[in-house]
């Protein structure tokens, strides 16, 4: 590992100034992500901002929702009655995400960030545009077996590997931020992702310096709370990266679906949402028949690669599935 500069942050404002000031600086959190890549010596961070002490642990009811600190660890953001109550498919989402031990030491807003496992993201001695923009792709013609269906660029074919960005893009979750000019602010999580176009080493939309200081949940996702499900589909059950999950939700009454969330995790460098899929759902009956249909047309532009073509047929059936278990048909 290479050396770096230690600051701890008093606040949200220092750390954000903290890492303004200094190019190449990185925020530190519960460090199960940036720490690994520092031992790989992908990422070289000349300073580290400890924020990990910070006040922006709690989660409770505000004005509109449920309001979830960035740096509540995912263990206990996965427990607390509320969430549990109101909000399931994020419990199941943060539980199938990562092992117990990496969920207590996680922080939400380090879980958002969490970076690519594209393997040539993690070997140095290939190319790789995310880490070394310009250099090339070794994926393009190596092994994509675990690499994105839709969405993808000539430059990158990464998917993005987060569970818990997935339910929460599905909840209609927003962040709040505080920007590098001290300003705050809210906006979708569903925007902070992107899609890898000429720039695949910009893993989000978020400036540099800004700093996710929550999450909040909308009241009325909770009408979900009956029906959602997570589906994630791993090569080993019990921990590893997704090949295919699904988010989905369901606001079902009188025998019909209201409203519908449907998101992909594992086929894109973002949450996948399908909204064409979603609108096959709305104002129809909850039939297997009819989840079939949507998960047809939520891979209907879907754009395999030369090992990932067995992504389609695994994750329509991912989706058909978790519908139905959400439904309760299953
Ligand atoms: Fe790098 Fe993206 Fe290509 Fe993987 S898919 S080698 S992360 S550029």
């Amino acid at each position: 590992m290479r050396p770096f500069e230690y600051v701890r942050a008093t606040d949200a404002a220092h750390g954000v100034a903290a890492v303004t000031q200094q190019p190449g600086a990185r925020f530190l959190a519960g460090g199960s992500n940036l720490i690994d890549l520092m031992k790989e010596d992908i990422e070289r961070p000349v300073r580290l901002v400890d924020i990990s002490h910070l006040p922006l642990t709690a989660i409770e009811r505000g004005d509109a929702g449920l309001a979830i600190g960035a740096l509540a660890r995912n263990a206990d953001t996965a427990n607390h009655p509320l969430v549990r109550e109101r909000y399931p498919l994020l419990t199941e989402a943060i539980v199938a995400g990562a092992s117990g031990q990496i969920r207590n030491m996680a922080t939400n807003g380090g879980n958002l960030l969490q970076r690519t496992r594209c393997p040539y993201f993690y070997d140095i001695a290939t190319p790789c545009n995310k880490r070394q923009p310009g250099s090339g792709c070794a994926a393009r013609q190596g092994l994509n077996r675990i690499h994105a269906l839709f969405g993808w660029s000539d430059a990158c074919v990464a998917t993005y590997p987060g569970d818990m960005a997935n339910a929460l893009v599905a909840l209609d979750a927003r962040i709040t931020l505080l920007d590098a000019d001290g300003a705050r602010r809210a906006m979708p999580l569903a925007e902070l992702y992107r899609l890898p176009d000429d720039t695949p080493h910009l893993d989000t939309t978020l400036p540099y310096g800004a700093l996710i200081l929550g999450i909040e949940l909308p009241d009325d996702a909770a009408a979900f709370a009956s029906h959602s499900h997570y589906l994630k589909v791993r090569d080993r059950a019990s921990y590893a990266f997704a090949m295919v999950s699904v988010a989905v939700a369901l606001e079902i009454d009188g025998g019909v679906v209201r409203r519908a969330r449907i998101v992909m995790g594992g086929v894109s460098h973002m949450p996948w949402r399908s909204t064409a899929a979603e609108t096959l759902l709305v104002g129809e009956a909850p039939t297997a028949a009819r989840f079939e249909q949507a998960a047809e047309v939520a891979f209907r532009h879907a754009r395999p690669l030369a090992h990932n073509e067995y992504k389609i047929p695994l994750g329509k059936r991912a989706v058909a599935r978790a519908l139905a278990q959400a439904a309760r048909l299953a």
